[in-house]
């Protein structure tokens, strides 16, 4: 494989000393009980990164595996579960639901805009008869962001447990998981943590711990059974072989961000993510969305006549760079571009705006503009 310029919302830039931390010799993480101090200190950073005295759990396989392993430990059958959908993987969260029985229903809203917190209330009015609702801090193949401070205190109020997805969120926007309540909170090592992928997150509230170990039938299946974990640091032993080397990269991220400061970090990428979006919009585009943008990745329609696909193969073929589209329906309609964790930093984004700018020009796009001045002027 030869070296790409990579400026997709996911996985990101890896930093040199993350990528080194993985050649490291490694000790028998089974057997060493160094290890499980080690990774319990990992577990503890990001719990710090979040803001919450929860415990967190890394397991072995990237972001979806905490969305399914989250659903498969609260789900029993037959049990109601609210699924609020306003982005692709807001709505995806029904299938793991489904699949482990329970009796999803949508809260259903536009995807070119954030939950209405007001209107989810006044559902929640009529109908709170849930075991747990899923959400998604920031849902990627749109850049849609959820106030989940909001939404996880109304949830908490209503009893219904939250389960939030911030693969996409945390590192890049805050999260204060105590003061704002939330139950289960998931991440990715790959995405504004700006580790290799490989690796998930999730953070329990106490609450969530009880509910999961006071089910009446027990979880289909062992490895996305979050209660296998219970008991790993008091007996010093693990349900299976971790990763050593990735967990190593991933406390090594974790350090990056902590040194720089958790605030300093997330100003960094709400600087990018303003400047970008108004660059955009100067250079005549539009954004996806009417509201609710998040610091970590930014969607913008493609000209119909250009179209998203034939721009991102264009940039992969002249500039030898990553872009990407989204997913379906949108696949033609937008571009994404990720600036998320060790993306989101000033020369990062202006090689890649210069890049699309130049693209969309090459390809008849019509300005008399420059992005990459306008992103300058903004920055
Ligand atoms: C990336 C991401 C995930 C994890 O999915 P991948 O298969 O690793 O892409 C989950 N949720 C969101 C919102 C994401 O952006």
């Amino acid at each position: 494989m030869n070296n790409k310029f990579v400026y997709t919302p996911g996985p990101t830039n890896v930093r040199d000393n993350v990528r080194l931390e993985r050649s490291k010799v490694t000790t028998n993480p089974d057997i060493d009980t160094d290890f499980v101090e080690f990774y319990k200190g990992t577990c503890d950073k990001v719990s710090k990164i979040l803001n919450t005295k929860n415990e967190t759990y890394i397991l072995c396989g990237e972001g979806i595996l905490g969305l399914e392993a989250a659903c498969a430990t609260l789900t029993e059958p037959g049990d109601r579960v609210l699924v609020i959908n306003n982005g692709i993987f807001g709505k995806g969260f029904m299938d793991f639901v489904k699949i482990y029985g329970g009796d999803g229903v949508y809260y259903s809203s536009d995807y070119r805009k954030e939950i209405d917190t007001d209107k989810l209330n006044e559902f929640l009015q009529r109908d709170h008869d849930f075991k747990y609702a899923t959400l998604v801090h920031c849902d990627t193949p749109t850049g849609v962001k959820n106030d989940i401070s909001k939404i996880c205190r109304l949830l908490n109020e209503y009893g219904i447990l939250s389960v939030v997805d911030s693969v996409a969120g945390m590192g890049g926007e805050e999260v204060k998981g105590d003061d704002w309540k939330i139950d289960v909170l998931l991440g990715g090592s790959q995405k504004a943590f700006s580790a290799p992928p490989g690796l998930t997150t999730v953070t329990l509230s106490n609450r969530a711990k009880e509910v999961m170990e006071s089910r009446k039938t027990s979880v289909v299946g062992f490895y996305c059974n979050l209660n296998i974990w219970k008991n790993y640091y008091i007996e010093k032993w693990f349900p299976y072989t971790m990763p050593i080397s990735d967990i190593m990269a991933l406390d090594l991220a974790l350090d990056n961000i902590l040194d720089e400061g958790i605030e300093n970090v997330i100003l960094r990428h709400s600087k990018v993510a303003d400047a970008t979006r108004k660059a955009l919009q100067g250079f005549g585009l539009e954004l996806f969305l009417e509201n609710g943008f998040c610091n970590t990745v930014t969607a913008f329609k493609v000209p119909e006549y250009i179209g998203a696909v034939k721009l991102k193969n264009y940039i992969n073929d002249k500039y030898n760079a990553i872009i990407s589209t989204s997913l379906k329906p949108y696949d033609n309609e937008i571009i994404r571009i990720g600036h998320m964790g060790e993306n989101a930093r000033l020369e990062e984004i202006s090689y890649a705006l210069n890049l699309i700018g130049k693209a969309l020009k090459d390809l008849g796009y019509v300005s008399e503009k420059n992005l990459l001045d306008l992103f300058n002027g903004y920055y």
